[in-house]
């Protein structure tokens, strides 16, 4: 038995999702991250340290994991860490009021040989359950401590952190029970017990499957987990499979496996395995696991008779979402108007700096480019920090995976997963937090299917546009219709998209909906703060960051080159009728000499270039300038307009490009560019988030050229089938 050489332990916390591992975690080492009842809220490994005496425990909290087949990232990362990593000891989360199955990934950590410590945690759940667990016994017949706790009070975990260490000292993947009885002191003695002599730990598969598990183990030599590797095999398990690198080896292995997969099994070769697992484990737990008292249905369980219901459960579903939109917009708007002053009032104070009408090119860098940037993003802070409490709430509550689980018959028919769904109505919001909600998709397929549509749910920032398109061509009994159809247009788009890519790109079986329900639970306060907090922390990082290099860059890029004097200003760049020979000097209206240079710019220029590109869907460059400005954020292009039809401040004279709209532009334009916003390249913020969730740059490019061609189609059609039907063009 080697001793640990150093005095650190590493210890991987692992266990299924909401078992509780990030509360027993946070317990342990202090820190602080985000407990949550839905699954998916831990996506990377996080670490943090307990001292106990000499000994200091490094610790590991995984994603939650049902098994070690790894279906999705988030199970990759566990399975990854446990095998690769070679922690010390795995602490295994067990939730005790649902033994049978969450001690299926035990017995897999087990058969890999891995030192594991069981932590019976929600013992309080299992005890109000009527259920109550022979721990001792249960350790017996693992050969691994079995520590009943309750994580979320701290009840236990002394005990935890005892046996973790005993573990580790003892130094065995399978203590014998010398060791182990020798090394647990008087507070662990009666959890710790061991019994099989010489620790040979196995799941008995039955006469039929041990065959074919020898035969492969044979062909694994030496190697780590043989049997926990043999059982993979025979599912064809591509990650195990991979690892062969003889090719005669694993071609012997893939005979193998074609044999057992032809062995008149009942069921596939998987499935087996999963129920003979499962027969073991009901074995295992045959006196350990007792229903001392008979339940009569739950609190959760009256709840989702309800919330569930065939017919009810979608109204109630929709009613919850409207009402948690009209709270973060009721809420939130009073607050951004307060900031939006603030913002006014900081521009006004460092525009104070400078003598009235000054040209300074600083004064317009802060003014116009950092704050009007930085400023018209970070307006949006409450709504997004209110929706993300609203979310936290649901989410926190158990019932995010209720909706989840209703939605899922709609979705799936389009191709998409019902955990898409909330994703897609956060979108409506804003697409950056949607996307960082696609975490939730066990599949990479899905969660690739879903980002790619995501921006066409129309976000927040596309709201101005259409705000100032729609009054200034349509008529006010048109206003709600045309706002509808847009936002449908998205929609259909989207589902149309998304059907479309899972027959192309990514084709492939469903995901099966498999989806945990937790009991309904009362979240804490501390976490919800937590989770909100580290939102809008993310989102003011964006701002502070991506946002704000942005603003900058685009404020360059409408501010230079300056016009000579001698410049002809191009005729009609302007809607004042001035004539081709004018000369830039000769200007004196201050609103057409930002006109005239913003046309004299770099964006000016590159709305020109589009022009060409634009001209098909009926643009002219003054709308290809205003796309330009929209790439940073979607509601410059609000801004850019006002430029370009030399309409100072725009806000309070929306009436006055309305005008001009107008006057230039059909109705039929004017939709489709509301049309052309809603679906070409999302905002700069949209395409970073991309390229950080996809993990490579190449979906972002995808992404961005594949919605922009899409839109250039759409409204290429709209645009000529309505001047086929006499609509008018520009
Ligand atoms: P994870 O998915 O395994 O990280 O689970 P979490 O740590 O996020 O916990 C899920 C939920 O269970 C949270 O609401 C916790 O407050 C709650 N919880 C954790 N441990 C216990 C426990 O022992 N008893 C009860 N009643 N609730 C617990
Ligand atoms: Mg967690």
């Amino acid at each position: 038995m080697t001793e640990t050489l150093d005095r650190t332990i590493t210890v991987a916390v692992a266990g299924n999702p909401n078992s509780g591992k990030t509360t027993i975690f946070n317990a342990l080492t202090g820190a602080r991250q985000h407990v949550g009842n839905y699954p998916g809220v831990t996506v990377e490994w996080k670490e943090g340290t307990v001292s106990r005496g000499d000994w200091r425990l490094k610790l590991y909290d995984l994603p939650g994991t049902y098994s070690l087949t790894a279906f999705s990232d988030e199970e990759l990362v566990a399975r990854d860490f446990l095998l690769n990593h070679k922690p010390d000891v795995v602490l295994d989360v067990v939730d005790a009021s649902n033994l049978e199955r969450n001690l299926f990934l035990t017995t897999e950590l087990l058969e890999i040989g891995l030192p594991v410590v069981v932590v019976l945690n929600m013992s309080d759940v299992a005890a109000d359950n009527g259920l109550r667990i022979d721990a001792n016994l249960l350790a017996r017949r693992l050969g691994v401590p079995v520590v009943p706790a309750v994580g979320n009070r701290g009840r236990g975990l002394d005990d935890v952190i005892a046996a973790v260490t005993r573990v580790a000292i003892s130094g065995t993947s399978l203590p014998g029970p010398a060791d182990i009885c020798r090394e647990a002191g008087p507070a662990t003695e009666a959890l710790v017990q061991v019994a099989t002599p010489g620790g040979a730990w196995r799941v008995d598969y039955g006469p039929v499957i041990e065959p074919f598990l020898a035969r492969v183990c044979a062909l694994l030599p030496g190697e780590d987990a043989a049997r926990w590797r043999a059982v993979k095999l025979l599912e064809r398990d591509p990650a195990v499979l991979e690892e062969i690198h003889d090719p005669e080896v694993r071609r012997e292995i893939l005979r193998i496996a074609d044999e057992f997969a032809a062995a008149g099994l009942e069921e596939a070769p998987d499935t087996v395995l999963a129920s003979r697992r499962y027969a073991f484990i009901s074995r295992l737990c045959d006196g350990v696991l007792k229903q001392v008292r008979r339940n009569g249905p739950t609190i959760s369980d009256r709840i989702d008779r309800w919330t569930m219901h065939p017919v009810w459960g979608v109204p109630i579903f929709l009613a919850l979402m409207y009402g948690v939109f009209t709270l973060t917009f009721g809420l939130g708007n009073p607050i951004m108007d307060l900031i939006d002053r603030g913002f006014t009032a900081l521009g006004g104070l460092i525009n104070g700096f400078w003598p009235a009408g000054s040209e300074s090119p600083l004064r317009s860098l802060l003014v116009d480019g950092v704050i009007g940037g930085v400023g018209g993003v970070i307006v949006f802070l409450p709504n997004i920090v209110l929706l993300f409490l609203a979310i936290a709430i649901l989410e926190g509550t158990g019932y995010m995976a209720r909706a989840a689980f209703v939605m899922d018959r709609f979705m799936s028919k389009v191709g998409l997963h019902g955990k898409s769904f909330i994703p897609l109505l956060i979108g409506f919001g804003c697409t950056v937090p949607a996307i960082m909600a696609t975490r939730t998709l066990e599949s990479r397929r899905d969660r690739l299917i879903t980002i790619m549509v995501l921006p066409l749910m129309s976000c927040g920032a596309r709201l101005p546009i259409y705000a100032l398109m729609i009054p200034a061509f349509f008529p006010a009994r048109w206003h709600g219709p045309v706002l509808w159809i847009i936002y449908v247009t998205g929609i259909v788009l989207a589902l149309v998209g998304a059907r479309l890519l899972r027959a192309t790109l990514f084709k492939g079986e469903n995901t099966p909906f498999v989806m945990e329900l937790p009991p309904y639970r009362m979240p804490t306060p501390h976490s919800l703060l937590v989770q909100m907090w580290t939102r809008a922390w993310l989102y003011l990082k964006k701002a502070g960051t991506v946002i704000l290099g942005a603003a900058v860059i685009l404020w360059f890029l409408t501010f230079y080159p300056k016009p000579p004097s001698d410049y002809v200003v191009p005729a009609g760049f302007d809607r004042t009728a001035i004539g081709s020979e004018t000369h830039f000097g000769d200007l004196t209206d201050p609103a057409q000499i930002q006109s005239a240079e913003l046309s004299y710019s770099i964006a000016g220029r590159v709305g020109r270039v589009l022009e060409t590109v634009l001209r098909p869907v009926g643009f002219d460059w003054r709308i290809g300038t205003a796309l330009v400005g929209a790439v940073a954020a979607k509601e410059v292009f609000v801004a850019q307009m006002g430029i370009v039809f030399s309409v100072g401040e725009v806000d309070e004279t929306s009436e006055v490009l309305r005008t001009r709209l107008r006057e230039r532009y059909s109705p039929l334009v004017g939709f489709c560019i509301m049309l052309f916003t809603l679906i070409s390249t999302p905002c700069i913020a949209t395409f970073a988030i991309t390229r950080q969730e996809t993990g490579s740059i190449r979906w972002a490019l995808a992404q961005n050229f594949g919605l922009t061609l899409l839109a250039w189609i759409v409204t290429f059609i709209v645009f000529h089938g309505g001047l086929l039907l006499g609509l008018g063009g520009a």
